[in-house]
């Protein structure tokens, strides 16, 4: 069995990306430059973003966290996400959710020019994706592809099952593996069989927020298995996968933690290297 080592996986690309930073930075005497709205003193987010912010500066980006109280109103945000999508040092603006209920997510995230969007949420994004085109996309679905594929690099005619189909997750996990012609089948909460689904798997992705949902019995012989899942139980953090059990069975499995969350950070800086060289040629 296969234990898919996201830390390690994350930290290859961010020296990857360190060497691509130095080289743009030769190439164009600038660096990519990533800028992170955050409202409100919501914890984790506080914590996603100081990480993130980390990361950035550790591969070499320009890195700022533009902070606002709770109570901030929604037309402020919407002026300094058109103010930065202007600003040519800038190269991906990302705001982190969840935002006060008082500020309208999708104004928000359609604010941001699309060639900035380095979440890849803007709906010019998404359409990208799914119409196959060079597009951002989502960072942690983007993680568990690259993992998926170190481990499987020719994925041509594999089924996949995606269980979840948030547009943070699930969607944009189907659109990478039909773009790499998986046959996928999206399931949720209203799927009959969901275990018959996931047993013709040879790729399952569980994206869906319930601890240890997929059991061993679920899971094909030699199957890979991706576990986005984050879950705060009384054992401590869980995933969407019964690993004891599933571990077992499948040939690949990624932990959690230590599978998933590390690429998406990874990806983050990705997208923003990615948005810079687009706005260079
Ligand atoms: P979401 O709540 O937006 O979507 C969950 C999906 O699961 C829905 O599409 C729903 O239909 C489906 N679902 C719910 N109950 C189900 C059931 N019984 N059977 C089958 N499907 C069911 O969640 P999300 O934002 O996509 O996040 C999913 C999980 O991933 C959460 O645990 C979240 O914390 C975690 N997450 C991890 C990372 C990371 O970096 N590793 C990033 C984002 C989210």
């Amino acid at each position: 069995m296969i234990l898919i080592d996201g830390k390690k996986e994350a930290a290859n690309l961010r020296e990857e990306l360190k060497k691509e930073v130095s080289q743009l930075k030769t190439k164009y005497n600038k660096v990519p430059g990533l800028t992170v709205i955050l409202i409100g003193d919501f914890t984790p987010s506080q914590i996603y973003v100081r990480n993130k912010e980390k990361s950035a500066k550790e591969v070499g980006l320009k890195s700022e966290v533009i902070k606002y109280p709770d109570r901030v109103e929604e037309t402020t945000i919407l002026n300094k996400i058109h103010e930065l999508n202007k600003d040519e040092t800038v190269s991906g603006i990302l705001v982190q959710l969840p935002l006060p209920r008082h500020i309208n997510k999708k104004k928000v995230i359609e604010a941001i020019i699309p060639e900035k969007d380095v979440d890849g949420f803007h709906p010019m994004n998404v359409g990208n994706l799914s119409s196959g085109y060079e597009s951002s996309v989502p960072c942690t679905p983007l993680g568990c592809y690259l993992l998926i594929k170190k481990v499987e690099p020719n994925l041509s005619g594999k089924k996949a099952v995606v269980i979840g189909r948030s547009n943070l997750n699930g969607k944009p996990m189907t659109q990478l593996l039909l773009k790499e012609n998986c046959t996928v089948t999206i399931t949720h909460s209203k799927t009959k069989d969901l275990k018959g689904e996931c047993l013709k798997g040879d790729i399952v992705v569980a994206a869906v927020g319930i601890p240890e949902l997929v059991k061993g019995d679920w899971i094909k012989k030699d199957s890979i298995v991706i576990d986005v899942g984050i879950n705060k139980t009384e054992k401590g953090i869980v995933g969407d996968v019964a690993f004891d059990e599933v571990s077992k069975i499948a040939k690949a499995i990624t932990p959690v933690p230590g599978g998933v969350g590390p690429m998406t950070i990874a990806c983050l800086l990705k997208n923003t290297i990615e948005c810079f060289k687009r706005s260079q040629s």
